[in-house]
């Protein structure tokens, strides 16, 4: 991993002579981080050790990269989240403890997890007007990012797992089925060359929690219909990379930010040789370089050792979805002329325009009430 590279060759630069030589396409790369379950604690120093150390090596690495994004994946505040956007949480939880200047630099982008719904999720949504780099504008959102110095782009679509798979229409919450269409229309729009979906709760996971029967059924089918790349939870407190052997999605579990469990006690529930890795000895975070021909992914810990890299290549992704969208342009187009044809025949001359009418709606979002 680039990252890890760059930070031995400064530390330990006798040893790494030879691999420290310049990289290629350094400059067509775009980096960003995954962790979760960073919450600290509720009690002071509000902060755990192994979340300070965490914090620390991804600040070095951070600085020594070019680190655009880091998507928080939820459990933001232990215990019972936060209670207002003035919560004196915000501060010494996050803002006193990720405090290199790459990580103040980046835009974080926050979901919420379990721990989190305990309190006021609209007051984490409310922060990001206070911070400038707390990026958490709805409950769930995507955001588009493009590969440096190339025309390639990686999709981020961050959901709510919790509201995926509880029913939080009656207090006030967007409702499971809404956030699903959401998800699928995001999904189906997407031409990015890499696509990766974060949530809080793991689909499968060999960890305490285990695997998710809701995400298993409603989630898993359209990450694979989609076409996505990978998806990364927390939750469990450990880092896992789990791949089927008959799907190309990997799914990354990266909860490492503030404790760390290793029991792979759900093992035996996982698909046959799916577990790659399985590490909760020390805390950690996930990093991820997006080049033009793959996607690293790279386990490391929370001193900074690499302890787990993956390379997923682009496989044709951008070429099917192209073949894909021009397909459905085509289809679109053909179903048109077909159409204006009878029209005409009937009618005589139309328009293009006036035969597809108004453009798809947009969706308009009430703000949900918060939840005390
Ligand atoms: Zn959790």
């Amino acid at each position: 991993m680039a990252l890890v590279r760059t930070f031995l060759c400064v530390a330990l630069p006798l040893f790494f002579e030879v691999s420290c030589l310049p990289e290629r396409n350094e400059d067509t790369r775009l980096s960003f981080f995954a962790v979760g379950d960073f919450g600290g604690t509720d009690l002071f120093p509000f902060y755990t050790y192994t979340q300070k150390r965490v914090a620390q090596t991804m600040g070095k690495l951070a600085d020594l990269g070019n680190i655009s994004m880091i998507l928080g994946l939820g459990d933001n505040f232990y215990y019972d989240g936060v209670q207002t956007v003035d919560d004196p949480r915000f501060k010494t939880t996050f803002e006193d403890v990720y405090t290199a200047p790459a990580l103040e630099r980046a835009k974080w982008l926050m979901i919420a997890g379990n721990h989190d719904y305990r309190s006021n999720i609209s007051a984490q949504i409310a922060y990001t007007k206070k911070s400038h780099r707390w990026h958490f504008p709805y409950y769930y959102f995507t955001t588009v990012k493009k590969i440096p110095n190339t025309d390639m782009t990686v999709q981020i679509v961050m959901i709510d797992t919790m509201l995926l798979c509880n029913d939080g229409e009656n207090y006030g919450f967007p409702s499971a089925s809404e956030q699903l269409k959401w998800i699928v229309k995001t999904l189906e729009d997407s031409n990015a060359d890499y696509l990766i979906v974060g949530g809080h709760h793991p689909i499968f996971s060999a960890g305490f929690h285990g695997n998710s029967d809701c995400l298993l059924s409603s989630l898993k089918p359209l990450l694979e219909k989609y076409d996505v790349t990978a998806y990364i939870s927390g939750h469990d407190h450990n880092l896992q990379h789990i791949k089927e052997e008959d799907s190309s999605v990997h799914y990354f579990i990266s909860g490492g930010g503030n404790f760390f469990v290793h029991a792979p006690m759900s093992y035996s529930t996982l698909p046959k040789n799916s577990l790659k890795l399985f590490y909760g000895l020390t805390g950690g975070f996930t990093a991820f370089d997006a080049t033009p021909s793959s996607l690293k992914v790279t386990k490391i810990s929370h001193i900074g050792k690499e302890l787990y890299t993956t390379e997923i290549k682009l496989k044709k992704e951008r070429q099917r979805r192209g073949v894909t969208l021009a397909t459905r342009k085509r289809a679109r187009r053909s179903f048109l002329g077909k159409r204006l044809r009878m029209l005409r025949g009937k009618k005589g001359a139309t328009t293009i325009k006036s035969f597809i009418g108004q453009s798809p709606r947009k969706r308009t979002r009430k703000n949900q009430k918060q939840r005390k």
